[in-house]
């Protein structure tokens, strides 16, 4: 999932015409298994298949393992939640700054053309600062925590996992982190999946209440899970994958899959428990 901030042209630091707009990223190219397949003798047993759940460093267990129990619970798989904790690289962090600072200078109007990333900072934050608008204030929050590339942590993670990923019942990797990700020219993330590996990134998700980060959490679970399930991105209008156009509406989808992913995930796996 991608959350990007756009800002509407010519618009200034005093307005609140800033929107967000999420914009789903499914790079999940996913053991996907087809109709054909699935019509053979039988289908594959969801409950045999296993989930390997990857903390990065910092990020909190009680959240990890809501992770790891949603997960299992919504989709009947085995779930691995694994001790070692992944350091997360810095690679491609500077550019992530330089990204969201060359985007917030535009809004400034400040001409970010041969400027060292430091001197850039120091302009954009002094400038935020002058302004006391509730938007100002977010982003200077946004801007006082690094920002890493949501690819180089898949990628750590999936190196971690790989040589578990040879087996064939492993089906993916979910891991977590309390860092804010980034991608490409997205200025945020949610998560992402590539290949059966994929990061959650609760940064976002932050508030005052915990129920609140929890529930958040919970849906993006579900969300990310299904893709590792090889279950498509919903199109339906109530169902915790839905694609989310912003925090509230994050906020106010139902915590539980919708009746056509249930129906889908039926046709796709034998989803029935071992006996
Ligand atoms: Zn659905």
């Amino acid at each position: 999932m991608v959350c990007e901030i756009f800002f509407t042209p010519g618009s200034c630091m005093s307005s609140t015409s800033r929107t967000l707009s999420l914009a789903f990223l499914c790079m999940a190219s996913l053991f996907l298994i087809t109709p054909s397949q699935a019509q053979g003798k039988r289908k594959a047993k969801l409950a045999d298949r296993t989930i390997l759940i990857v903390p990065f460093k910092g990020a909190k267990k009680s959240l990890v393992k809501m992770v790891a129990d949603t997960i299992k619970k919504a989709y009947g798989v085995k779930v691995e939640v694994l001790e070692k904790k992944l350091t997360p690289s810095k690679k491609g962090s500077k550019e992530r700054r330089r990204f969201q600072l060359e985007n917030v200078s535009k809004m400034l109007r400040i001409n970010p053309a041969g400027q060292s990333l430091k001197a850039l900072e120091k302009k954009v934050v002094a400038a935020l600062k002058k302004n006391r608008s509730p938007v100002a204030r977010e982003i200077l929050a946004d801007l006082a925590r690094p920002q890493y590339d949501l690819d180089v942590l898949i990628e750590q993670a999936r190196t971690a996992t790989a040589e578990r990923m040879k087996d064939k019942m492993v089906r993916g990797v979910v891991a977590v982190t309390h860092h804010d990700v980034g991608r490409g020219d997205l200025n945020f993330l949610f998560a992402g999946v590539t290949k059966g590996v994929s990061v959650i990134s609760y940064a976002r998700f932050k508030d005052r209440s915990a129920a609140k980060v929890a529930s958040r959490l919970k849906k993006q679970a579900l969300s990310t899970g299904g893709y590792l399930v090889a279950l498509p991105q919903c199109k339906g209008k109530s169902c915790a994958r839905t694609y989310p156009g912003s925090i509230p509406d994050q906020d106010k989808k139902p915590s539980t899959m919708c009746k056509a992913c249930r129906a889908k995930l039926d046709e796709l796996w034998d989803t029935s428990k071992p006996k």
